[in-house]
């Protein structure tokens, strides 16, 4: 981590500051989550167009200079490509990053938390669905004998911070362990996100069937105890809402993209597998960062060109999600 002089902060065409970049470095993933991706796999995208971890590294460097400060790794699940590590040291070491991120399943997290840590990983997301281990089989879609509470507290005993859990609630599914998963922020430094089902790909159907609105997941967790607002995690800046339990050590909070929206505070665009530049996680609008950057051409120009073309906001609310098949293809 290191200072660095940075030209005017980087604002989109509504003005909104652009510091974070997701950047999701496979599409692929040991899971199957019911809601993500169908139980066969995608179409994985060949070797040849994923952007090689210099080639990741490469174009970090050429936008850290125009104020990126903020990345988060994601995939798919981006522990299953080897040499994570080395990527996250060497994008700690350019110049201007100052926080890195890392959105997982979790399976690896007991054995790779720590040298993650060491390689300058500040934080980390996991995702929780349940807790109950046939049921974790059954909504991954595969039996790796994952522990989430291994897991969270391999994260903690790393010195990652914040951990934060997220967990989507899907009616009949796994919303009756809305309360066991709340429970966890009691005695441990942790911050739960619930987050409302979206509508994404061949499992958009299940938004119908399964969401379970924020307000009826806070009064379920309120029965723990009275709910006060919280500030959350110091950093992460992103789309939830916290409140915490009394007397609980962490938060728990709501991310609500089915009946509200917070584009107004966005402040992030993705990058995904192949080296294309999202400005909104639901939008159609896209640039090729990849094949300019192959050509050694500047990627500045492309990338303040396509902040100027970021959507006011995304269409989900009319369930439209810019032709996306799912969302382990821009990272969630
Ligand atoms: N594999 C990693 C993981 O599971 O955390 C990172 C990628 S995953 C696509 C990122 C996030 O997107 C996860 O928290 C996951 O639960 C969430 N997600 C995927 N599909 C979703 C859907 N249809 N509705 C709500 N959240 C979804
Ligand atoms: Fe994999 Fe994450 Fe999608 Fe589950 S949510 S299938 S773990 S990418």
């Amino acid at each position: 981590m290191t200072a660095a002089t940075h030209e005017a902060p980087l604002r989109d065409q509504h003005g909104r500051s652009i510091e974070y970049l997701r950047i999701s470095v496979t599409d692929r993933c040991n899971f199957r989550c019911v809601y993500c991706m169908p139980e066969r796999g995608l179409d994985w995208l060949p070797k040849a167009e994923i952007l090689s971890y210099e080639e990741i590294v490469a174009l970090v460097a050429q936008l850290a200079p125009l104020g990126l400060r903020r990345l988060r790794i994601t995939g798919g699940e981006p522990t299953i490509r080897p040499g994570l590590t080395t990527l996250i040291r060497q994008l700690k070491a350019i110049e201007g990053i100052e926080d890195i991120a890392l959105s997982t399943n979790g399976v690896k997290l007991p054995q790779m938390g720590a040298e993650l840590r060491a390689a300058g990983l500040d934080r980390v997301n996991l995702s929780v669905d349940s807790l109950r281990p046939d049921r974790i089989a059954a909504i991954a879609r595969r039996d790796l004998g994952f522990d989430p509470v291994v897991a969270i507290e391999a994260a903690l005993a790393a010195g990652l911070d914040p951990v934060k859990v997220n967990m989507v609630v899907m009616r009949g599914v796994n919303d009756d362990e809305v309360i066991d998963v709340a429970r966890l922020t009691i005695d441990r430094a942790v911050h739960v996100r619930f987050i409302e089902l979206m509508p994404v790909g061949e499992m958009a159907h299940l938004t119908d069937e399964h969401i379970v609105p924020s307000a009826e997941v806070l009064a379920r967790v309120a029965t723990l105890g009275a709910l006060t607002g919280a500030e959350g995690p110091a950093r992460g800046n992103g789309p939830a809402v916290y409140h915490r339990i009394a007397g609980a050590a962490g938060t728990v909070g709501v991310i609500t993209p089915m009946t509200h929206t917070y584009c107004g505070s966005c402040n992030r665009v993705r990058l995904t597998a192949d080296g294309r530049l999202r400005t909104c996680l639901y939008g159609d609008h896209e640039v090729n960062l990849r094949d300019p950057l192959r050509r050694g051409e500047p990627l500045a120009p492309l990338f303040r060109q396509a902040l100027a073309e970021k959507p006011l906001e995304h269409l989900l609310l009319q369930r439209r999600v810019g032709g996306l098949q799912a969302l382990s293809q821009v990272g969630g």
